[in-house]
């Protein structure tokens, strides 16, 4: 699958639109989701043109890999629901048309700041 330059997140790392940004190193930016499922709902994308998990998982260099990784435990830190700043979180990712995805560029949602329920509702 070729990366659509023109999705909604593309846009938010060129600063074409606007979010309410959480975090920004060189390899990702956090921003809070426009239509938050729970108290804290935010989003870690990497800066890297990835459509899916799986575009990244195979096209990502091990530097972002990492970068990634590391940025979303970087952010839930930040938010204070990491576990040795908070109770937890849900991490999560849909991933193509039956994992429910939306925005073609890879994203992390972290789910906080109260219970986030069962898995699959
Ligand atoms: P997906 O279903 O692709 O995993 O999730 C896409 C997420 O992006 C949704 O939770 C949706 O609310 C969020 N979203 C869509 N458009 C925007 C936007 O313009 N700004 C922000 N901050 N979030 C968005």
């Amino acid at each position: 699958m070729s990366y659509d330059d023109t999705n909604i997140f593309a846009k938010i790392l060129s600063g074409q639109i606007p979010c309410k940004k959480i975090y920004e190193d060189k390899f990702v930016l956090s921003f809070y989701d426009i239509n938050p499922q729970k108290k804290i709902h935010a989003l870690v994308i990497p800066k890297g043109r990835y459509s899916n998990l799986d575009d990244f998982s195979l096209n990502a260099s091990s530097e972002e890999i990492v970068g990634l990784l590391k940025g979303i435990n970087i952010v839930a830190k930040k938010l204070g629901i990491s576990i040795d700043t908070g109770k937890g979180y849900r991490a999560l990712v849909n991933i193509g048309e039956h994992g429910g995805q939306e925005v073609p560029h890879l994203h992390f949602h972290l789910f906080g700041g109260e219970s986030t329920g069962r898995m699959i509702e």
